[in-house]
């Protein structure tokens, strides 16, 4: 997508090799018309695919998943994270390790929100190695629900989360793909 590839050589940068701030315009500061675009965009890849739910982690995958489910006119979950497994059985967990803060800790969904019958579509910020998508797939599986695929607003192709998803046969649908980066210049895959 044009308009997020623009967005991200001109107001995005690169801090240790390895992380693309987007802070200006997705996941701190919103600019919201161009996020309008992302969820639009996602509508139009998706549509006709008889989604139910969209769901999302928290914090930086809901700004997007909000807008794209006006699109959608369905509600959004997020995954909470949590320091502890809940145990009284309400909830579906599942462990993931932070890409940004190199930790693992358990996300979690209330069983009360996702059900056998329910289609969903994944949307998150960012694709690199794949633990907070994998971690999402598997709650859904946890429920018995269909995973239509996933949105990703920036996938690092460079890096194997990816391939570790379609490699599952699961859809993934990234808006813009990055096939290397570092401090003084971002290549886009395609
Ligand atoms: P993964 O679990 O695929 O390794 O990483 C995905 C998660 O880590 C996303 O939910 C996103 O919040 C965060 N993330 C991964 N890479 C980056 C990055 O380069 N910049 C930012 N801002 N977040 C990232």
């Amino acid at each position: 997508m044009q308009l997020l590839k623009d967005a991200i050589l001109e107001r995005g940068s690169v801090k240790n090799g390895d992380v693309l701030k987007v802070d200006a315009f997705l996941n701190h500061q919103m600019d919201i018309p161009l996020i309008n675009e992302m969820g639009k965009a996602f509508q139009e890849y998706f549509k006709n695919q008889h989604i139910t739910k969209i769901l999302t982690i928290e914090s930086s995958g809901i700004g997007i998943a909000c807008i794209a489910a006006q699109y959608f006119n369905v509600p959004v979950v997020f995954a909470k994270k949590s320091e502890s497994r809940n145990l009284d059985g309400a909830v579906y967990t599942s462990r993931v390790t932070s890409f940004t803060r190199q930790r693992n800790y358990d996300v979690m969904v209330s069983k009360k929100f996702l059900a056998a019958d329910d289609r969903v579509l994944i949307i998150d910020d960012f694709l690199a190695r794949g633990s907070a998508l994998l971690g999402l797939i598997d709650i859904i599986r946890q429920s018995g629900a269909t995973i239509v695929g996933a949105g990703i607003c920036i996938e690092k192709a460079y890096d194997d989360g990816g391939s570790k998803v379609r490699g599952l046969g699961i859809k993934v649908h990234s808006l813009a793909k990055i096939e290397y980066m570092d401090e003084n210049r971002i290549v886009f895959a395609d």
